[in-house]
């Protein structure tokens, strides 16, 4: 009958819809994964001749200290802010592209939250310093423990304080640990120069900065936020922001206190 006729007609029709959607959406992912493929390795090549310029421009440097002029040390002194400048970047290129291709490696361990923060801390306290800040941790003494991969936390953590510390001047940093039985929180407070409402979303997408100027003056990438918040999702967590203009920053990291493995994942023995 024509009934049947239709009914089978929007069958065929929506079936061939779907098949549509689907193969668009294999192919973009395909694309994508691609992208990420070329974008890794490509990052990864460009370390290695890059890594031999900033070698042989500290060698140049030590060689040339004693005997050449400023104006030739300064140029010396260019190159190896750029290089160095460079290197981030492409590291940090390297990073997200593993990220999005799903080959970042997470390595689930016990770890010490008093230890993790200190080390975090010292690594920092040169950038705090720099800018006549003062650097205050609070919640240490009873953080306990948390089960989570400890070298892309101290990346996060570092991301953050330093970001706290070039943006503040004279000024205080606080990071505050807390947490619940699951979860645990590190709340990273300056009171720095703030972030407008509408430009806070869009920091967390790739090479995007309030003011292209601080690049030059900063040597910041854009990178860092993008790549921490897919750092802490990784974790099972996730940054989040609150921001007053000229009042200052708050960066919240969360994550579980027990990280859960994902699926798929396979828990390496120790010693892997
Ligand atoms: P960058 O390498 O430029 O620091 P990020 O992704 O870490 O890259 O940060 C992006 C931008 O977000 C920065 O360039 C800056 O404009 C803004 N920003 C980040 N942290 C802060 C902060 N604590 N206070 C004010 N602005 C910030």
């Amino acid at each position: 009958t024509p009934a049947t006729e239709l009914i089978v007609r929007n069958i065929t029709e929506r079936k061939e819809v779907e098949r549509t959607l689907r193969e668009a959406k294999e192919a973009a992912d395909s694309a994508n994964r691609a992208k990420s493929q070329f974008l890794a390795t490509m990052s990864h090549e460009l370390r290695t001749p890059l890594t031999s310029i900033i070698g042989y421009a500290e060698l140049l440097n030590r060689a040339l200290t004693p005997i050449a002029n400023d104006e030739v040390m300064h140029d010396l002194r260019r190159i190896q802010v750029a290089g160095a400048h460079l290197l981030a970047i492409i590291n940090d290129v390297l990073d997200l592209s593993k990220i999005e291709a799903g080959h970042m490696q997470v390595h689930p361990a016990p770890v010490r939250l008093d230890k993790l923060v200190q080390a975090v801390v010292d690594t920092v306290q040169p950038v705090i310093v720099r800018n006549t800040n003062q650097l205050l941790v609070q919640g240490l003494d009873d953080a306990g423990l948390m089960v989570t991969d400890e070298v892309h936390v101290r990346q996060i953590l570092l991301n953050l304080l330093s970001n706290a510390g070039k943006f503040t001047t004279n000024g205080q940093i606080t990071l505050r640990i807390s947490g619940t039985p699951e979860m645990v929180y590190f709340a990273v407070h300056d009171t720095g120069i703030g972030i407008h409402p509408e430009q806070a979303k869009q920091l967390f997408r790739d090479f995007v900065q309030v003011d292209a100027s601080t690049t030059r003056k900063y040597g910041g990438t854009g990178l860092g936020l993008a790549l921490s918040r897919r750092l802490a999702r990784l974790l099972g967590g996730d940054i989040t922001l609150e921001s007053a203009l000229g009042e200052g920053s708050t960066f919240t990291l969360s994550l579980p206190r027990t990280m859960a493995l994902a699926e798929g994942d396979v828990a390496m023995p120790s010693g892997e």
